[in-house]
C-alpha cells in the first residue's frame, strides 16, 4: 500500500541514537495499581523493536491532566514499574529535571520513561520551548499515539517537525485500518451512527452521507430523525430543536445517492430500568407515554442484509440502549453479523467509540472485526473527516 508516512521500517540504523516515542501511556489507577493495561500493551511493540534494534528508547507520554503543574499523583513514576511487567524488560524512569543527564548515561538497547509531559505548561500549548527542550533530549521521533493525534501538543506535534518523525506500529495499524474503511474503501460501504445524540455527532453524520452508500441511523439519535420524518416518537430521548437539521442531512445523503436506513419497526417501554414489559411496534404505534429503546427485530434483519451486500463497515454507537437489557438485542445481533461476514472475508469492519466498544465486548465479537479503535476523541475527529494535526505532522 503506498503511503504517506514513514515507518519504523524507514528509520535506518537506529543502534545508539536516542529515539523519542510518544505513547499512550494514560491508564486508569486505582490505589496505585493500574485497573485496565490495554494502552501498556498496546505500547509494547514499538518500544521492543527499537530496544531490540538497540535504540536508546525515550517514551514520552502524558498523564492525567496536571494543567502545567508538578503533580506526584500523576507522576509517570507511577506506571513505570507496570510498563516493565507488561514489556517483560527493565524501565527506567527519567525524572524530567535532568533528563539530559540521565539519558546521557543510557545504554544502546536500554529503555526509560520521561516524566510526564504534561506538568510542563508548554506541552498543551506546542510552545516552541518546551518543543526544543524535548527535541534537544532526542535524534528522531516516533508517533505510536493515535489517540492523541487529535491535539497539537509538543510531544504530540511539535516534535515531529524538528526531528525525522515516523509512525509507530500501533499507528500504523491504526491508520492502515482507518484508511480502509474511509479514506480508500472498497464499496459499497455502510456506515452505523447510533448512540443517545444527534447533537454530539452532527459532523460525523454530515460527513459520512458524502463518503458511503449505506448510512444506517440507530439510537436515540434515530427517534431526531423518525420526529423528522413526522413519526411521533411518544417518551422517547429526542432533541425536537433538531429535526430541521436532520432533514437537512437526509437531503444532502439523497444528493450523495446515499441510502439512509432509519428503523421501522423498534422495541418501546414505559419505564427505562432491566426487563420492563416491552412491545415491538411500527414506529407509527409508539405510544404517548412509551420509550423507544432499541431497534426491532425486522429492521435489524434488514440491515443486516444490507451488510451482506456491503464491503466495507465503518461503524460508531451503539443501536440501542445497551447497557440496560433486553435493549442490546439488535446491537448484538448486527455486530454478530458484521463479525461474521468479517470471518468470511466479505467484509472490512471498523468500529470505534467508547460504547461501542463496550457493546463490542458485551456481543463477544470485538475480536473478529477487522479494527477496533480504543482511540475515542481521536477516533471520532477521524469519523468527522477532520485532518488529525500528529497525523498530519507525520506527513511525508
Ligand atoms: P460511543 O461512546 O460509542 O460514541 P455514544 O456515547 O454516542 O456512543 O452513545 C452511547 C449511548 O447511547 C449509550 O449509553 C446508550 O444507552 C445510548 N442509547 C442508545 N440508544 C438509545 C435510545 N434509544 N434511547 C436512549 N439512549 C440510547
Ligand atoms: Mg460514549
Amino acid at each position: 500500500m503506498a503511503r504517506n508516512f514513514r515507518t519504523l521500517d524507514d528509520m535506518g540504523e537506529v543502534t545508539g541514537k536516542r529515539v523519542l516515542v510518544r505513547e499512550d501511556l494514560n491508564v486508569p489507577m486505582a490505589d496505585g495499581a493500574v485497573t485496565d493495561d490495554t494502552r501498556l500493551r498496546a505500547a509494547v511493540q514499538t518500544v521492543a523493536e527499537l530496544a531490540d534494534k538497540g535504540a536508546k528508547v525515550i517514551v514520552l507520554a502524558h498523564f492525567g491532566r496536571p494543567k502545567g503543574q508538578r503533580n506526584p499523583e500523576m507522576s509517570l513514576a507511577l506506571v513505570t514499574r507496570p510498563f516493565e511487567a507488561v514489556l517483560g524488560r527493565p524501565v527506567r524512569f527519567i525524572d524530567d529535571q535532568d533528563a539530559a543527564g540521565v539519558i546521557a548515561t543510557m545504554a544502546e538497547g536500554e529503555v526509560g520513561i520521561l516524566e510526564n509531559t504534561r506538568f510542563d505548561a508548554g506541552e498543551e500549548k506546542n510552545a516552541p520551548e518546551t518543543v526544543d527542550r524535548l527535541a534537544a533530549l532526542g535524534d528522531l521521533y516516533v508517533n505510536d499515539a493515535f489517540s492523541a493525534a487529535h491535539r497539537a501538543h509538543a510531544s504530540t506535534e511539535g516534535l515531529a517537525h524538528k526531528l525525522p518523525a515516523f509512525a509507530g506500529r500501533q499507528m500504523e495499524a491504526e491508520l492502515d485500518a482507518l484508511d480502509k474503511a474511509l479514506g480508500n474503501p472498497e464499496h459499497p460501504v455502510a456506515a452505523v451512527v447510533g448512540g443517545a445524540k444527534v447533537s454530539t455527532k452532527l459532523d460525523v453524520l454530515k460527513h459520512l452521507v458524502a463518503q458511503v452508500d449505506h448510512l444506517i441511523i440507530g439510537g436515540g439519535m434515530a427517534n431526531t430523525f423518525l420526529a423528522a420524518r413526522g413519526v411521533n416518537v411518544g417518551k422517547s430521548l429526542c432533541e425536537h430543536d433538531l429535526t430541521g437539521t436532520a432533514e437537512e442531512i437526509l437531503d444532502a445523503a439523497d444528493k450523495a445517492n446515499c441510502t439512509v436506513h432509519l428503523p421501522y419497526d423498534v422495541v418501546v417501554a414505559k419505564e427505562f430500568r432491566a426487563n420492563p414489559p416491552v412491545r415491538t411496534v411500527n414506529v407509527h404505534e409508539v405510544a404517548e407515554d412509551e420509550m423507544i429503546l432499541d431497534v426491532g427485530p425486522a429492521a435489524t434483519e434488514a440491515l443486516a442484509d444490507v451488510l451482506k451486500t456491503c464491503r466495507t463497515l465503518v461503524w460508531n454507537g451503539p443501536l440501542g440502549a445497551f447497557e440496560t437489557p433486553p435493549f442490546d438485542t439488535a446491537t448484538i445481533s448486527l455486530a454478530r453479523t458484521a463479525a461474521a461476514l468479517t470471518k468470511e472475508g466479505s467484509l472490512v469492519s471498523v468500529a470505534g467509540g467508547g460504547d461501542t466498544v463496550a457493546a463490542l465486548n458485551q456481543a463477544g465479537v470485538a475480536g473478529d472485526f477487522s479494527f477496533v479503535s480504543t482511540a475515542g476523541g481521536a477516533f471520532l475527529e477521524w469519523m468527522e473527516g477532520k485532518a488529525l494535526p500528529g497525523v498530519a505532522a507525520l506527513q511525508r
